[in-house]
């Protein structure tokens, strides 16, 4: 035994050898000083493990092979490109909106050199940043005056915050969301400072309990868009219109959280219809808040829209510049913005959209062409099939409309731990160089098509599945 131990190199030996030097060119001394560490210590431990069988990690051979494959993990980049083939269009956990080319090459730009981010071309003196993006926004809400954030969930904290601190805020009870990821309204509530007061009930909520809940100590009255579910039955809310009359009559505002909201009338590509920012702000409703990556499909941010005062007030709140935007969001979300301004380009330019609205037979091409590639690559144990499905929306949005799509799925044809067999193609497609997320569903592998758009590239990898 101590003679094996004694014939594992040192870490000097191993880096003097004449195999690292390729290594050390590619990767820089010390990050192969540490590959050799590590793998000298594994070898180590299998030597006390494994005794006379972990003699052929010794050779130099293996040891190149672990030193590689440690130095190739080492560099790579964690966040990956993936594909999408979930059916849930607006994922968040796979990064929500993709961007259009036009936001890029503004990130691009602005990323690259020096830009006017906060600074006044026409008077040279120090600018605000929002400026890039006010003016659209307003434009395109019909708003007074518009600021950004981080995402949705700070727009609400720092609205609440700066409107409500130490007050009372009224929610409808059929309104207290949580959206996934920590997302409460109660919870945020308190974290802004502010003291929740719940009107009605779960399933109604009538004027009256507004009007009677309102006291010296109410800052405003609050609207959530229950985006991930609905009630359904004998339901009655109150509308933002009904919300609003109540509250100016007390000279009290009304702030709305859209989750979503959309610019546009989604209908109009024949997409079930979310509710849209400028309906709440014709309305009447003060301040409205709503994602800037989920339907809008620009860039992670939050967009608070509305009164001039009240926008103004909550600019002022020191939490703004804790939660502000950095310039190559506002150069993304810019761009963005400025392509809703030409109504008949929204739907090719924008991807989200465009993978929303996508038609059936399109989607049904893409599928009849993978179905023909596994069909040549994979083996006879494996059924493939093309399936009518239904796709989501998703990041809360409009959770009962599905959309009608198309689906490859793979069965085993031996149907005997097929559970685990199914886990096992998941594994194999996320292993992929550009992994590919689908799921598993009703005893079958499902890639729902509708996001896959660059057909070559995911079928030029197929080649690596191991399978
Ligand atoms: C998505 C959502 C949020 C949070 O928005 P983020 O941009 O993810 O921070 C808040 N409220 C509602 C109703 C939502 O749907």
């Amino acid at each position: 035994m101590k003679s094996l131990h004694a014939s594992v190199p040192s870490i000097d030996a191993v880096l003097r050898r004449d195999m690292v030097v390729p290594l050390i060119s590619q990767y820089g001394r010390s990050l192969v000083k540490e590959a050799v560490r590590s793998v000298i210590d594994d070898i180590r431990t299998a030597v006390s493990n494994l005794a006379k069988e972990a003699i052929p990690l010794l050779a130099d051979d293996h040891i190149f092979v672990a030193l590689e494959s440690y130095l190739s993990r080492a560099i790579s980049h964690s966040l990956r490109k993936v594909f999408n083939l979930t059916g849930t269009v607006l994922h968040t956990n796979l990064g929500r909106a993709m961007l259009a080319d036009e936001a890029i090459e503004s990130m691009v730009e602005v990323a690259s050199g020096f830009s006017n981010l906060e600074y006044n071309l026409d008077t040279a003196k120090r600018g605000d940043r929002d400026v890039h993006i006010e003016d659209l926004l307003c434009k395109l809400t019909g708003a007074e005056a518009a600021t950004v954030v981080n995402n949705n969930a700070a727009a609400v904290l720092l609205v609440l915050n700066a409107l409500g601190l130490r007050k009372e805020v009224l929610v409808s009870r059929g309104e207290l969301i949580e959206i996934g990821g920590a997302f409460r309204i109660p919870d945020i509530m308190t974290r802004a400072g502010c003291k929740l007061v719940e009107v009605g009930t779960t399933n109604r909520t009538h004027k009256s309990d507004f009007e009677n809940a309102i006291t010296s100590k109410t800052a405003c009255l609050m609207k959530v868009h229950t985006s991930n579910y609905v009630v359904q039955g004998f339901t009655q809310d109150v509308s933002a219109e009904q919300m609003v009359k109540i509250a100016h009559s007390q000279d009290l505002p009304v702030i709305e959280d859209l989750g979503s909201g959309s610019l546009i009338d989604l209908s109009k590509f024949n997409l079930p219809k979310e509710p849209m920012v400028s309906e709440s702000i014709a309305s009447g409703v003060d301040i409205v808040m709503f994602s800037g990556d989920k339907l809008l499909g620009g860039p992670q941010s939050g967009l608070i829209v509305g009164n001039k005062k009240l926008i103004s007030k909550i600019k002022k709140n020191p939490m703004k510049r804790a939660m502000r935007l950095d310039k190559i969001t506002i150069a993304a979300l810019s761009s963005t913005l400025r392509l809703y301004l030409d109504p008949d380009k929204i739907k090719s330019r924008i991807p989200t959209l465009r993978l929303l609205s996508r038609d059936l037979k399109d989607i049904k091409i893409t599928a009849g062409k993978i179905k023909n590639e596994l069909t040549t690559i994979l083996n006879n144990d494996i059924i493939i099939d093309q399936m009518d499905c239904l796709s989501q929306i998703g990041s809360g949005s409009l959770p009962v409309n599905r959309l009608p799509s198309a689906a490859i799925v793979l069965r085993p044809k031996n149907t005997k731990k097929s559970g685990r067999i199914l886990k096992y193609y998941a594994d194999a497609f996320r292993a992929l160089p550009i992994p590919v997320i689908g799921r598993i569903n009703d005893g079958a592998f499902v890639l729902d098509m509708r996001c896959l758009e660059d057909v070559e590239t995911f079928v030029t990898q197929l080649g690596e599945l191991e399978l």
